[in-house]
């Protein structure tokens, strides 16, 4: 079996302090030889110039990048002078979004939906960027049913995107059925989970109610018995997502791709127990 991809998300930091932390948890990681770091993209372009300032020193460090880039509330002029700027700083993968626009903001601005960018962008610069696309295990929460939802990732595909991340999740079926889901509709496109590591629960269960993700009942009991106990928050947190992987692995998930909040040792003490470092 082909050693798995593992791949690692970072957001922009907001100050130079955070920036040199950041070049140290990169540097910690760079041990799990990842294929890519990607850097995500704030809501209607908020962190534009940050974002490129990342990619552009991890790429300085001879690492892939991958810039996320969200179109929701963009003009096609703005995405064709990013993706001008990414060309000139060598930059070869995209994850193209569709984002969600900040609120208090009513103009959706050129694009609908992000099939719409990955169709600007292949139109715009052809093969040179390998373009990542995102997808929903458990359904994106504005989806009018899962098979409208499959549809919006098969116009992702169709418009040219090579490969998916999904949403994180912590139910193994919710992916295993979401994959073949996507084969029955005649698509070999490889699709990583996304693993969310788990630091402190109560802020992922305040994150997983905004983005639809599922934090299921026996885990949830089980955390909230921990209260303030962060050392076992931690430990248990680690044994169930290492489980999650290993079975993910076991069953065919092309790559790991980490939500790494900044952090390595997470992220580190997983793929160690799997074996991938
Ligand atoms: P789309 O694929 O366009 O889908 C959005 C919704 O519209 C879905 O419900 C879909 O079913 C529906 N839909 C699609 N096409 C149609 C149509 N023609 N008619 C009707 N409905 C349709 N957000 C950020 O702001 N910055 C980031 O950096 C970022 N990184 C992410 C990375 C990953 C791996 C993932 C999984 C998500 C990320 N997000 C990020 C969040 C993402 O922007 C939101 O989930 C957003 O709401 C949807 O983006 P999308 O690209 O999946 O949209």
């Amino acid at each position: 079996m082909a050693k798995p991809e593992i791949s690692i998300e970072f957001f922009p930091p907001q100050t130079s302090e955070g920036d040199e932390k950041l070049r140290a948890t990169r540097d910690k990681l760079a041990r799990l030889k990842p294929a890519f770091f990607s850097v995500t993209y704030g809501a209607g372009g908020s962190t534009r110039e940050r974002t490129f300032a990342t990619v552009k020193d991890i790429a300085a460090q001879g690492f892939e990048a991958a810039p996320h880039l969200s179109c929701i509330g963009s003009t096609r002029a703005g995405i064709r002078e990013i993706l001008a700027d990414y060309t000139a700083a060598g930059i070869r993968r995209i994850v193209a979004l569709r984002g969600d626009l900040p609120s208090g903001v009513g103009d959706p601005g050129e694009f609908r939906y992000a099939n719409e960018l990955v169709e600007f962008i292949r139109a715009e610069t052809g093969d040179r960027f390998r373009i990542e696309v995102a997808a929903y295990p458990e359904w994106h929460p504005q989806a009018r049913s899962p098979q409208d939802d499959l549809q919006a990732f098969k116009r992702k595909v169709d418009a040219g995107a090579n490969s998916a991340i999904t949403q994180y999740f912590y139910n193994a079926e919710a992916y295993l059925h979401y994959v073949d889901a996507v084969r029955a509709m005649g698509l070999d496109t490889p699709i990583v989970p996304g693993i969310m590591p788990i630091v402190s629960f109560y802020k992922l269960a305040r994150f997983s109610d905004a983005c639809g993700a599922e934090i299921p009942r026996w885990m949830r009991r089980k955390f909230e018995s921990y209260g303030d106990d962060t050392e076992s928050i931690r430990a248990f947190g680690l044994d169930v997502v290492t489980a999650l992987c290993e079975r993910l692995l076991a069953n065919g998930a092309p790559g790991l791709h980490f939500y790494s909040m900044n952090q390595s040792g997470l992220t580190t003490a997983i793929c160690e127990r799997l074996k991938l470092v």
